[in-house]
């Protein structure tokens, strides 16, 4: 076998074990080889090194190699920022002295362009502050998104920062801090991913999807240039190559084309490999914000879903005009809609009391996600704002607050809510996902 043929094998085997990792354990691949893969992978030959590991030392490798990989996935270092980059770079520098003589003006100049991005948007959402909550920016992040009773409820505060956290953020245990609108810690860019930086987030995703279907275009194009040279009638797409030609020969003439230079060809086969990858990845992100939401609620979301299923999860209504506690809630946010249910669980399935929680009038049992609102969807183009323009305020006028008498404060103000019926969608690959970023 030649080497070519080695390190696409190589390459072919590293994608399909990655995708069984990452979503083997997707329902809609249940008794398939890929779920038993799966098993395999992170079940049976665990606990068979396991075993043998534990009569042979004790346990002492396991226990190191658990460290290690702590290490690696939650610890607050560049570790895999640096191999991203050390891939790109040693890509670019294995793909580059072959392609870039042979490439036009017009590819060379949208070549750089698409180089020089990734890095940028790497680096921005790497250095940006992804809205860490402190005692100075407390106000602003209170004042941006509403409760919503459902996934977030005031006055809860955090146990580490001891700060009340604002709706939509989580504590990272990775940086040590609560993230306004935390979607996830990523080792990638070795920061959390959050209100302050989630566009560059986006943006570096788009712009590594681009980079690598770019360099698998240009690259397929030179290989094919390669072929052609013995054979003018070669064609990447077969069906267009002549009707003698199999497809053993096609794959040889491939194989060849690859072989002629084995930098392009290898970068090549490796955009081709990671390239869908990354495009999931984004289609993923793009998904959460038509949905008005992110990886830390989508999993939240999943949570009450179980809850549901179980006939524990019940609804009400939530008045416009309650009152709100000053010293646990903003008296107005910039968000243009308010809560209008609360939603709880019951230990034992019964409704509860008329008197339990906020909200007015009867307690109604929840089977589905879509009898829900999921007040942080405002339509896509309204949630698209609120990602990519910073503090961007979606009400009109901002009149001062009408404090009744006893020094609460009213909101009327039911904002511009779509007509739409919107429902806090999930999907079953949130967690996986969010284990590969
Ligand atoms: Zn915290
Ligand atoms: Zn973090």
């Amino acid at each position: 076998m030649g080497v070519i043929a080695q390190i696409a094998l190589g390459v072919l085997a590293i994608s399909f074990f990655t995708f069984v990792a990452l979503f083997g354990r997707n329902p809609s691949l249940r008794h398939t080889p890929i779920a038993w893969l799966y098993r395999a992978m992170w079940v049976t030959i665990p606990s068979a090194i396991l075993a043998v590991d534990g009569r042979l030392t004790g346990g002492r490798f396991t226990a190191w190699m658990g460290r290690t990989s702590h290490f690696i996935m939650y610890g607050r270092h560049p570790t895999v920022l640096i191999f991203f980059v050390a891939l790109l770079a040693g890509g670019e520098y294995m793909f580059l002295p072959g392609a870039w003589p042979r490439m036009a003006a017009m590819h060379r100049f949208c070549g750089s362009v698409a180089i020089a991005l990734p890095y940028m948007f790497l680096w921005l959402s790497a250095r940006a502050d992804p809205g860490t909550v402190t005692a100075e920016t407390h106000a602003r992040w209170m004042a941006h998104y509403p409760y919503d009773f459902a996934l977030f409820h005031p006055g809860h505060r955090c146990r580490t920062c001891g700060l009340l956290k604002p709706a939509r953020s989580k504590h990272c245990g990775v940086c040590g801090r609560c993230v306004h609108k935390m979607d996830h810690h990523c080792v990638f860019i070795n920061n959390c991913v959050g209100y302050g930086n989630q566009h560059f987030f986006i943006l570096l995703l788009l712009s590594t999807a681009v980079l690598t279907a770019y360099g698998a275009c240009v690259g397929l194009a030179l290989v094919s240039e390669n072929v052609r040279r013995r054979r003018p009638e070669y064609s990447l797409w077969k069906p267009s190559c002549p009707k003698s030609m199999g497809w053993s020969e096609w794959l040889v003439l491939f194989t060849l084309g690859v072989q002629e230079d084995v930098g392009v060809g290898s970068v090549t086969l490796l955009t081709l490999m990671t390239s869908p990858l990354v495009w999931g990845l984004l289609a993923y992100h793009v998904y959460l914000i038509y949905c008005g939401t992110t990886t830390n609620e989508s999993m939240k979301w999943q949570d009450w879903q179980a809850e549901m299923d179980e006939g524990c999860a019940f609804k009400r209504a939530m008045p416009a005009d309650r009152p709100k506690n000053p010293d646990v809630e903003a008296p107005r946010t910039r968000w243009p809609v308010l809560p209008v249910q609360v939603l709880v669980r019951t230990e034992d399935g019964r409704p509860p009391a008329a008197a339990f929680g906020p909200g007015v009038g009867e307690w109604q049992r929840v089977w589905k996600l879509r009898d829900v609102e999921n007040l942080y969807d405002i339509g896509f183009v309204d949630n698209l704002t609120d990602v990519f323009v910073p503090n961007y305020s979606f009400r009109d006028e901002v009149p001062p607050p009408a404090m009744d008498g006893n020094g609460m404060t009213s909101d009327l103000e039911r904002g511009r809510r779509k007509a739409k019926t919107r429902k806090p969608k999930v999907s079953a690959a949130a967690s996986l996902v969010n284990a590969a970023t």
